[in-house]
């Protein structure tokens, strides 16, 4: 079988880049190693409305419920920034994901299900498809793997590929005091270096996970077990639980002769909060249109394809590069830190900047308005902040 793009992974930004490589005209396929699209789901399933329009969706029935900010909970601090108007969606992954893929398919992309990409190199793809070996050609690859990255590291090497912090998320019935938003929890004992979420789902239920980023090697599980034990809206037991792994900090290359990577797998997903979705559709985009372009001219060389390298960069490079300053000073905070700087966020004309400039996709709006405050300034987690810019 020949094509001339082959995507490997069916995630959010395999289906974007083959809907745009099938939109200019490129004979596409994407290659997915589960029996069924967007399982097993590895997400907190909250994207914003910006997300969801660069994956050009609609409400669909993957939307659980939509939210207007967060309670921000630290130490004795619980500070509430309200939005003031829908600002993300909570959504169902497995059907977002779904719809995702049948755009990619009304817009003439194939779709293999069961199979996995084994091997890759020089346009080859050896495939075990239901338990049999296969081979597929293609001009260009396009790998969008997620975390697993094996395809990834065989074209661009260890070395040009970020660090991976593990995150665990389950499923429990809970209470919200206001479901309109989500709770963030911050402290070294609860996710160090990193932050914990509850975010509400059905009437009832919702998502309790975090991450950690310390780089002591701690896992995640335990911290989990001891937030779903002491939260007292947590009140039943866990449905559903998942483990995976968010890359922090953009790879070095992403593009080789013959290949692309998109998404979580070259490292295209925001330091500040770990989601991928909105990053990775802006990228995938780009992704499938340069893959397409050049498999359609014949030349695949890599000095072609670094167009794309080129356009993601300048489209999100700068905020992606901000993010993972701030997640570096961020996740070396101890706890008094932390609530110091809590207690500052909490004074009313800065919560009115953050209301007003806060922004899940483009946190660098705000960083730079709140590390140029005269009061920022004075303090000693500012300078440091600062430093990173
Ligand atoms: C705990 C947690 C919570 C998160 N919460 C959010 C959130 O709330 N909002 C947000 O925006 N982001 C969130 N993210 C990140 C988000 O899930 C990812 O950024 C996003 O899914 C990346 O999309 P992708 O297409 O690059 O990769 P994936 O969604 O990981 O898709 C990769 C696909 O490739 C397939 N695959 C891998 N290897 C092969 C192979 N060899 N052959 C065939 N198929 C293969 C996999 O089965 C998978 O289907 C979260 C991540 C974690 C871990």
């Amino acid at each position: 079988m020949k094509f001339d793009v082959a995507i490997v992974g069916g995630g959010p930004c395999g289906a974007i880049a083959g809907k745009y490589a099938a939109m200019h005209g490129a004979k596409t396929v994407i290659i997915e190693e589960h029996p069924a699209i967007g399982e097993p789901v590895q997400c907190a399933g909250i994207v914003s409305t910006r997300a969801v329009a660069a994956c050009e969706l609609d409400r669909g029935n993957f939307l659980i419920r939509s939210v207007q900010g967060a309670f921000v909970n630290a130490f004795h601090h619980r500070l509430k920034i309200d939005g003031h108007s829908e600002k993300a969606w909570i959504v169902d992954r497995r059907l977002f994901d779904r719809e995702l893929v049948d755009h990619a398919m009304d817009a003439g992309c194939a779709l293999f299900l069961r199979s996995k990409v084994l091997n890759s190199s020089r346009g080859r793809l050896e495939l075990r498809i239901s338990g049999e070996r296969e081979f597929i050609d293609a001009d260009v690859i396009i790998a969008a793997e997620g975390v697993s990255r094996k395809i990834t590291r065989s074209y661009l090497g260890d070395s040009n590929l970020p660090k991976i912090i593990p995150g665990i998320q389950a499923e429990v019935s809970c209470e919200f005091e206001d479901s309109r938003f989500v709770e963030l929890f911050l402290g070294e004992s609860i996710a160090p270096g990193f932050f914990a979420w509850m975010i509400p789902t059905e009437e009832g239920f919702g998502r309790v996970g975090l991450c950690v980023a310390d780089g002591s090697g701690r896992l995640p599980l335990r911290y989990l077990q001891k937030l779903i034990k002491e939260h007292p809206s947590i009140t039943g037991s866990i449905t559903d639980m998942v483990i995976g792994g968010i890359p922090i900090g953009m790879a070095r290359r992403t593009v080789a002769d013959g290949f692309l990577a998109v998404g979580d797998a070259a490292g295209q997903v925001k330091p500040t909060t770990g989601g991928g979705i909105y990053t990775g559709a802006v990228c995938a985009k780009i992704a499938g249109s340069v893959a397409a372009e050049a498999a359609l001219e014949g030349d695949t060389q890599e000095k072609k394809l670094l167009e794309y390298e080129h356009r993601w960069r300048k489209s999100i490079g700068r905020e992606l590069a901000i993010g993972f300053a701030f997640h570096r000073w961020f996740s070396r905070l101890d706890d008094s830190t932390l609530s110091q700087l809590l207690e500052f966020l909490s004074e009313p004309e800065i919560k009115e900047m953050i209301e007003e400039f806060g922004d899940i996709d483009r946190p660098s709006i705000l960083l730079k308005k709140l590390a140029r405050l005269p009061k920022m300034k004075a303090a000693s987690f500012a300078l440091a902040l600062m430093k990173s810019f």
